[in-house]
């Protein structure tokens, strides 16, 4: 991250920024008009609009300003969130920056009117300026992230998209069919810090499931969870349930549940315990043997409610 500038840092550390807005990536309208090739002219007054939103961009933290904007004795404008991290100096002219309200410029805003960011992947919605952010929020459009629970991965994208890297980059096995018989297996299943992430992409009834099987401490004690997440909106997870099963020595596990969307991180998830918890004494009981080695084998199904 840049130091050159000392309240650039501060700026930073502290994301309580501007209302109505909240959260930086909410905040970058110029950055997304400049990569997005597909915000192309929709209004004849667009190039207008276009420089107008030149001048919204804070030139501290270069997001988009909302009011209250200021502006320094000079007419430099700079946003309500960098405005008390500059210690009354304008950072454009270094002079001292007052109180002064660029009223002019919220309201100039306020008549924007200007394409969902997420036009690209399909929203065709234009919005006011203020409402905007808002909008893209909850747009049913915008991008999800990769699923994949076992690295920081920060790819996003539209669920075909999300697929394809899913097979390509993270090599995740990938089945179709609403069944599955799976066995897994671990070597050393004491290491349970050593978390066992994996991953297998289900498509079904047209959607694509994550079955997602994890190692982590609850509380004290070591476990493993199974738990679906479907690809797509938490209004479409709902029209699914599935089952899981596992079991060995004449016992069995059975687990139902109903599909958490992707929206939802595997983490949220695995910690609201929102899929089939198995003790390890138990899941070491169910692999047989000598115990020395985890081998489950979990069924499932998934099936559309009507
Ligand atoms: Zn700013
Ligand atoms: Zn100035
Ligand atoms: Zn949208
Ligand atoms: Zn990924």
């Amino acid at each position: 991250m840049a130091s050159g500038s000392p309240f650039f840092d501060d700026l930073r550390n502290k994301p309580e920024v501007i209302d109505p807005p909240q959260g930086e990536d909410l905040m970058d309208i110029n950055e997304s008009s400049a990569n997005d090739p597909t915000q192309t002219p929709i209004k004849p007054n667009f190039s207008v609009s276009s420089s107008v939103r030149e001048l919204l961009e804070c030139p501290v933290c270069l997001n988009a300003m909302y009011p209250p904007i200021h502006q320094c004795s000079n007419g430099h404008t700079i946003c309500s969130g960098c405005k008390p991290r500059v210690h009354n100096r304008c950072p454009t002219c270094r002079h001292e920056l007052g109180n002064i309200r660029c009223l002019a410029l919220e309201k100039v805003a306020a008549s924007l009117e200007l394409p969902c960011k997420y036009q690209s992947y399909g929203c065709i919605g234009i919005y006011p300026y203020y409402s905007k952010l808002k909008h893209e929020s909850q747009c049913v459009f915008r991008p999800y992230n990769c699923p994949y629970a076992g690295s920081e991965c920060t790819v996003m994208g539209d669920i075909p998209y999300l697929v394809t890297h899913l097979k390509d980059d993270h090599k995740v096995d990938m089945h179709s069919g609403s069944t599955f018989n799976h066995r897994y297996v671990k070597a050393n299943p004491h290491e349970v810090e050593n978390a066992t992430w994996m991953l297998t992409v289900f498509s079904c009834f047209g959607q694509y499931f994550c079955l997602h099987f994890e190692a982590f401490q609850l509380g004290m004690a070591p476990v493993y969870i199974a738990f679906l997440r479907f690809m797509g909106d938490d209004n479409e997870a709902k029209n699914y349930s599935y089952s899981l099963e596992v079991g060995g020595n004449g016992r069995k596990m059975i687990w139902q549940g109903v599909p958490r969307s992707i929206r939802d991180s595997h983490r949220k998830v695995r910690d609201s315990f929102d899929g089939l918890i198995i003790q390890r004494s138990m899941a070491l009981f169910f692999s047989g043997g000598d115990r020395k080695e985890l081998k489950l084998r979990v069924t499932g199904r998934i099936w559309k409610e009507q």
